[in-house]
């Protein structure tokens, strides 16, 4: 398929853990700019390929494409940086540091890494420009998300909600083109879901692409113009909202378990 029309492109994706086989031969594309839906009953297989495609876990076999470049099995920073990131099913700030801390703290590594490839002559300059830019696009992004009065809480003492918001904020620090969302409206009261979903659809507005894990299906119907489904590992259906509620067996595999 086209990687401009679909950035993401996973093919035969397997991922077994000793015995258990989480990722079963799923094949699957993303459409630039669409909101699609990536369901399936829990146990699918959903989460561990969202870590195969960002690096998270090294697949067992298949393929994952990102803009055409093949991006199967490099570490997560390196894919963060061609523009694909995720947020975790849980949320992964860390307790003791600010929320202001946290924010700095997702995109620190890429920009190290940019600097050791910089000349060394004016470095320090360097240094101190990324970090006030850095700081800027933090506080934009906390802005964004409504959370800018909390820079100063410690990530610890946030509601669920909040913390699903920071985990949002921190993952679009890296300014990226696709974001995977694994369940990012788990634990969150109806006002914050009203938020999350609104500042979603803005940043598709704006360009971003999503895949979105959510088990929600009124959500789904509301929000998603292409879902995939998964089920025991591989791809059973994809469509649009209402024909995969329609497809039996779409129906069976959530009501056999
Ligand atoms: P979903 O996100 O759709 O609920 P997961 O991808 O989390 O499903 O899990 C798919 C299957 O893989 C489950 O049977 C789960 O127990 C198993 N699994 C996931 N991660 C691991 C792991 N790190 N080690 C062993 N088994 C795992
Ligand atoms: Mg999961």
């Amino acid at each position: 398929r086209d990687a401009d029309e679909h950035p993401l492109v996973v093919e035969n994706l397997r991922k077994t853990f000793g015995g258990i086989t989480a990722v079963d031969d799923a094949s699957f594309s993303v459409a630039e700019g669409s909101l699609t839906g990536l369901i399936g009953p829990n146990g699918a297989g959903k989460s561990t390929t969202f870590n195969c495609i960002t690096g998270v876990h090294t697949p067992s076999a298949g393929r994952v494409t990102f803009r055409g470049d093949d991006i199967t099995g490099m570490a997560p920073h390196t894919i963060a940086q061609q523009g694909l990131v995720r947020t975790f099913q849980i949320a992964r700030e860390l307790p003791e540091m600010t929320v202001l801390e946290n924010m700095m703290l997702a995109p620190k590594r890429q920009v190290g890494e940019r600097l050791t490839n910089a000349v060394v002559p004016g470095l320090r300059g360097r240094v101190v420009e990324q970090e006030e830019e850095l700081l800027e696009r933090a506080w934009q992004q906390l802005e964004f998300f409504e959370i800018d009065h909390l820079a100063q809480e410690y990530a610890g003492t946030l509601s669920g909600g909040q913390r699903k918001l920071l985990e949002m904020a921190r993952a679009l620090m890296t300014d990226p083109e696709m974001v995977l969302l694994d369940e990012p409206l788990a634990g969150v009261n109806p006002t914050l879901e009203e938020k999350l979903l609104d500042r979603i659809h803005k940043l598709r507005d704006r360009g971003n692409t999503f895949l979105f894990v959510e088990h929600d299906m009124d959500v789904i119907m509301n929000n998603c113009e292409h879902v995939i489904v998964m089920h025991q590992g591989s791809v059973l259906a994809e469509g649009t909202p209402e024909q995969v509620t329609n497809d039996e067996r779409v129906v069976e595999a959530y009501l056999g378990g």
